[in-house]
């Protein structure tokens, strides 16, 4: 019997033969607390680490970030490290200053529908075409954040990777509900590389390592996971973040699923 074509599905999983980490601290807190995990990250054969040095926080009593010396903290020990550096802008008078101090600059989920720091971002980027990390918003539709990426692309840059970080539903157990749908159906409408932001979907550290394995399972092109020296003290996002050996164990777990794939961690 030939076989009917109706039965072969594309796979809407494979994308690129690498899943990139952007691993690192929800905060830069100081040069070695950043450090710590720079030297963790580059151990492992990793790429890329994040922090925030301008924190989107709810309360603005909690801590708001180190502001400009984070983000020479994070230039200096990316730098010394050899590895390539992702941090979040949240004002367009701040977008060159950020653009000047690191390699991905990320859009938060708080302003993902913020139209004039998205065209300013673009603008910013569009001769270099440096990577822009471009978070959902946690109410936003998938139609609604590909129209908003379309406000970078505009204005030049073709270098977007899009991050599901979950939403907000009736669901009270975790952070926010992760969609790990968003993966295949992005892969389906767009030719954009997909992140799948497990830690601040999660909000508790024992729910990362399950919600990594199954956003690469998925066909994740990169994930996004908060480790930090000492995550009980850290400054923000304290109860998500991973210790350095939890993420040790994870990276192991995540390249046996990505080898099954055909895939390699980077
Ligand atoms: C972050 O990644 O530091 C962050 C604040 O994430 P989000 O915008 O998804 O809440
Ligand atoms: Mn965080």
């Amino acid at each position: 019997m030939s076989p009917d074509p109706a039965d072969k599905l594309p796979d809407l999983g494979q994308r690129g033969d690498t899943v990139t980490l952007f691993a690192g601290p929800c905060s830069v807190e100081s040069f070695e607390q950043f450090d710590e995990a720079a030297a963790c990250i580059r151990g492992l054969g990793l790429t890329w680490i994040r922090g925030g040095a301008y924190k989107p926080r709810t309360n603005p009593y909690s801590f708001q970030g180190l502001g400009e010396e984070g983000l020479r903290i994070m230039r200096d020990s990316a730098r010394a490290r050899g590895l390539k550096s992702l941090t979040e802008v949240m004002d367009t008078e701040l977008v060159g200053l950020v653009d000047s101090h690191v390699d991905g600059i990320q859009i938060g989920a708080r302003n993902f529908q913020n139209f004039s720091l998205l065209r300013e971002v673009g603008r910013a980027t569009a001769q270099s075409q440096k990577m822009v990390l471009f978070k959902r918003g946690f109410a936003g539709t998938i139609e609604e954040w590909l129209a908003a990426s379309d406000y970078l692309s505009m204005e030049g840059n073709r270098n977007i990777v899009l991050c599901e970080r979950g939403l907000r539903t009736f669901e009270t157990a975790t952070r926010f509900t992760l969609d790990i749908s968003a993966v295949p159906v992005i892969h389906k409408l767009s030719t954009m590389p997909v992140c799948v932001d497990v830690s601040h979907a999660a909000g508790q550290r024992d729910l990362v390592p399950p919600l990594a394995k199954a956003a690469i399972a998925a066909g994740a092109d990169s994930i996004m996971v908060e480790v930090h020296p000492n995550p009980r003290s850290a400054k923000s996002d304290s109860a998500q973040q991973l210790s350095l050996p939890q993420f040790e164990a994870l990276v192991e777990d995540l390249r046996a699923i990505a080898a099954a794939l055909g895939k390699t961690v980077v």
